[in-house]
């Protein structure tokens, strides 16, 4: 695609945008531009009316009883089976419940089970810290596993792989740069050298098709709150390919993964399937706005989603080339759209001050340490003129030095 010379082409490209309808679907401030939502998604407008039914008529009207009437018992499995489709999954293999922290656990721990003799776990030394976390926690409380660490003085996957090694975690999108992953070639590779992978979904998601079964993937996991809009502390998912589902349990033995829950006995069988994936009581509440949600992406097709993601972040790299390079912005994600997700990072000498003064302007991005500035294009509801505009107000700041100010310097809880 052309790089556009001014706003006149973006608004044509909107118009002429396959999917630009699917932006009415959601409540955005008008007087914003929002480049987050890879870290949470937008509101959808219908999560309210989905939030109230549930508290007033399910709660409130059917009380206990909606347990059963209102499906509250088997709503981790049937949402999951509404997020299977999303990343390649069949019906019965994915389970929405807890957060991607819990889950990781749950799933590094059923691969460990499944493969007793080996003792390594690789990951990638810049994975997200929650992956890098659970690993850790689970491998300590485990004993006697090695962890290695892609990235370590330079290694490969390959370099680190070996019989010994039982685990592989990868995030399916590099959360910081947006590089992504060939998620066939990656877990061929693993399953050459007899271990299993874990792919962590949470930032390809919603962001473009995944094909964890056309893969051959072990398991998987990601959130819901991101590309997938499904709202703050919307609960995660876990993937468990079928042919695991007999052979690896998890530890978190709570009831809700119990063969007969209700059967109240004191020794735990785990349920078949991937029921046994579920700890407790789920935040039911939290799946409302997470079943609006859906229902939109039940409309969407994800190869047009990503289509236009591509268009936008190339677009977004390209401006930001021509208008804001003189000011020392240098690009941190890969070039070539087939590398990358939904996500574009650009380093600057003074990323997080700059990004508080375009948050400040209207523009919303997030900062990530130690020095990546990073904008996110949710092709659902971002357009292409707000590709323009957001880069007309990062030159002005850069420009003009805004970001100098002090009150830019003041460091937040949450970057
Ligand atoms: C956002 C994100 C998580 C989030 O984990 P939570 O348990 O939901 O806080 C985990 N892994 C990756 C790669 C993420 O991007």
């Amino acid at each position: 695609m052309k790089t556009p010379t001014n706003r006149d082409d973006c608004e044509a490209l909107d118009r002429d945008d396959p999917i630009r309808s699917f932006r009415d679907q959601f409540h955005l401030p008008t007087d914003l531009i929002y480049l987050d939502g890879n870290s949470l998604g937008a509101l959808p407008k219908t999560a309210s009316a989905r939030m109230t039914e549930m508290v007033e008529n399910e709660w409130g009207r059917g009380l206990i009883r909606s347990w059963n009437d209102a499906g509250w018992f088997d709503k981790p499995i049937a949402v999951g089976d509404r997020i299977a489709p999303l990343i390649g999954a069949d019906d019965g293999e994915v389970v929405v419940c807890d957060s991607t922290s819990l889950n990781l656990f749950k799933v590094i721990t059923a691969a460990l089970s499944l493969r007793p003799d080996r003792r390594v776990v690789i990951a990638e030394a810049a994975s997200f810290p929650t992956d890098l976390y659970m690993i850790e926690g689970a491998t300590e409380l485990l004993g006697g596993y090695e962890r290695r660490h892609i990235g370590d003085h330079d290694s490969t996957l390959e370099d680190l792989l070996g019989e010994d090694v039982a685990v592989v975690v990868l995030s399916h999108v590099d959360y910081r740069t947006g590089k992504l992953h060939d998620m066939k070639t990656v877990t061929e590779l693993v399953h050459r050298h007899g271990a299993l992978i874990i792919w962590d979904l949470c930032h390809s998601v919603g962001a473009m098709p995944v094909h964890l079964n056309e893969c051959g993937a072990d398991f998987a996991v990601g959130c819901t709150y991101k590309y997938l809009n499904g709202g703050p502390g919307s609960p995660a998912f876990v993937f468990a390919a079928l042919r695991h589902h007999d052979h690896a349990q998890q530890p978190l033995s709570g009831w809700h993964g119990h063969a007969e829950p209700f059967a109240f006995t004191r020794a735990y069988t785990p349920a078949a399937g991937i029921g046994r994936y579920r700890t407790g009581t789920p935040p039911l509440l939290s799946y409302a706005p997470l079943e609006a949600t859906l229902q939109i992406w039940e409309q969407a097709d994800l190869d047009a989603v990503r289509a236009k993601s591509c268009q936008l972040t190339d677009m977004f790299i390209a401006l930001v080339e021509r208008e804001c390079t003189d000011w020392g912005m240098t690009l941190a994600s890969p070039r070539d759209s087939t590398q990358r997700g939904s996500q574009v990072s650009f380093r600057h000498q003074a990323s997080y001050e700059v990004m508080q003064a375009l948050i400040a302007h209207g523009v919303i991005g997030d900062f990530r340490a130690p020095d990546l500035m990073r904008f996110g294009f949710p092709a659902l509801y971002v357009r292409y003129t707000d590709v323009w505009d957001a880069v007309k107000v990062l030159k002005e700041i850069l420009a003009t030095e805004q970001w100098r100010n002090d009150r830019y310097a003041t460091r937040t809880q949450v970057t």
